[in-house]
């Protein structure tokens, strides 16, 4: 029997409360092994002037007892807030969101499909790394910055969680067809990932027909793995497919922390009313009880909870009167749950922690093998504005005895040489790539001296790439049409 763990509990706002209430009284019915440190957080403390709304008392809490379940919390709007939520992942090194959407069909209305999902979505990387920039007044860029131990280790979890939980595949969503650099070196690492769990099956599929299956057939889906922007986009589709999302749990897991919650916001809408329903937040703690290794806990609340929405026992964001027999507060609701704890569903699949854990000890983290890398040459991005391109090219093309002007192209479409014969629209941001003379080695030192030659020649450089090959390779993406 395990002693009992310590777990940060944050109450919220709007509904928060209420259900976190009844959250905890199931938890102790069910004789959770669990021991609770209440942490302030959200808009009281934003109120307070704490711009992130969390204080240190309750980060050092965080950092000691590292297992978080937090009730929704509302972020006032308009007034410079920092999200928590945000600042809790990334301060927290919270990599991994994971996301189950299954549908309860046929007893909630509006769940039609059999579907048992879990959504493993990468959480720190990606376009959300908020990098963007600005280097003309029409032109905005933000950065999709992918790496391979992030990429390795969301990858890694997937497959690691499939063999735990009793899971047969794992998909993996990419759009490497255009991103061959950054989605490329996540499809390759899940194919060598994956040749390592040989138990469990693997495939990968481009993400736009992949969101559309997910609406078509999620049925056919197990464990998904995909990075932050997709994952973020078909953990809504999927959601909204199986109609639970007002029943949904989440969790993010780092290597040190992980933090617990309902899918849903704070309801500030029918906060007090006491008829918010908690299984949000209670399937966010039913994820909590498995990550602290609470099996027996997770399995005898999980299928009382099944029970319970078979009994036709419902709050009234899922009461239907063709289906539902009672309308219950959110305390009648508790009640009914732990009334049935010990019992199990007969119409829904009954919950049973896959103990079979067939994961094989000594996997070796997958290291990038370091590259030769070698510098060849540079992108200078240029206002190309109020020019044509024969005068561009012409003014560019033999100003530096070490570097020739390969390309010029214009949002990733070569437009210099123009062999392809593109019309070329109206001149904005243009790519300049100058690669080493007859293959002259390339140093960095180089680069102020062409920038200089550029902007002598009459054009405002906005920004620079280096270019580098690995191991012979390019490092760097080809424009249309080279
Ligand atoms: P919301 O999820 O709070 O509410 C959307 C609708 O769903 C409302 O009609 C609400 O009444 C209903 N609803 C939500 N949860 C319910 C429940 N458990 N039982 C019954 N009905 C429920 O989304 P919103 O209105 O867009 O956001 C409200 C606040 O929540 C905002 O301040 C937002 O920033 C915050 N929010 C917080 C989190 C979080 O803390 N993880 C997540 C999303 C939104």
């Amino acid at each position: 029997m395990n002693e009992n763990k310590t777990i940060v509990v944050a109450y919220g706002d709007g509904i928060g409360p209420e259900i976190m209430e009844q959250t905890l009284r199931i938890l102790k019915h069910a004789k959770a092994r669990i021991n609770i440190e209440t942490i302030e957080i959200g808009e009281k403390l934003y109120l307070k002037g704490f711009s992130s709304g969390i204080s240190k008392d309750a980060w050092d809490a965080l950092l000691k007892h590292r297992v978080f379940l937090k009730a929704p919390i509302t972020t006032p709007q308009g007034k410079g807030f920092k999200s928590l939520n945000v600042t809790i992942r990334k301060s927290l090194g919270l990599f991994a969101n994971i996301r189950p959407c299954t549908s309860f069909s046929p007893v909630i209305k509006g769940s039609n499909v059999k579907m048992d999902m879990i959504i493993v979505r990468e959480n720190e990387e990606d376009l959300y790394a908020g990098i963007e920039y600005k280097p003309s007044f029409e032109t905005a860029i933000s950065h999709k910055m992918i790496t391979f131990s992030g990429s390795e280790k969301i990858i890694r979890y997937a497959f690691e969680y499939a063999e735990k939980n009793g899971r047969k595949k794992v998909t993996c969503l990419i759009k490497d067809n255009i991103m061959k650099i950054a989605d490329g070196m996540f499809h390759n690492i899940f194919k060598e990932v994956a040749t390592q769990y040989p138990n469990i099956k693997s495939d990968s599929i481009i993400v736009d027909i992949g969101s559309a299956r997910i609406a078509s057939r999620p049925q056919d889906f197990d464990v998904i793995v995909t990075l932050n922007l997709y994952g973020d986009i078909v953990s809504d589709i999927a959601a909204e497919v199986s109609g639970s999302v007002g029943l949904a749990g989440s969790s993010n897991i780092g290597e040190d922390f992980a933090m617990f919650e309902a899918v849903h916001g704070s309801a500030p809408d029918i906060a007090g009313l006491g008829v918010a329903n908690p299984s949000g937040l209670l399937n966010g703690a039913i994820l909590m009880l498995e990550y602290i290794n609470q099996h027996d806990v997770a399995e005898i609340v999980k299928n009382a909870w099944l029970k319970t929405l078979e009994d036709g026992m419902h709050t009234a964001d899922i009461f239907d009167g063709s289906i539902s027999k009672s309308k219950v507060s959110s305390a009648e609701f508790a009640d009914a749950i732990i009334a049935n704890l010990g019992l199990k569903p007969s119409i829904l699949a009954k919950y049973t922690y896959n103990n079979q854990d067939k994961r094989q000890e000594g996997k070796k983290r997958t290291e990038s093998q370091i590259p030769s890398k070698e510098l060849i040459g540079f992108d200078l991005v240029i206002d190309g504005r109020n020019s044509n391109i024969d005068d561009i090219s012409q003014r560019l093309q033999n100003i530096s005895n070490n570097l020739s002007l390969a390309s010029v192209s214009q949002r990733g479409l070569k437009i210099w040489p123009n062999d392809a014969m593109v019309k070329v629209g109206k001149l904005d941001v243009l790519t300049c790539r100058f690669i080493g003379y007859q293959d002259t080695k390339v140093f960095i030192e180089l680069l102020p001296d062409i920038i200089a030659k550029v902007i002598n020649a009459g054009y405002d450089v906005l920004s620079t790439d280096n270019l580098y090959n690995f191991d012979g390779k390019p490092g760097f993406s080809m424009p249309q049409g080279e």
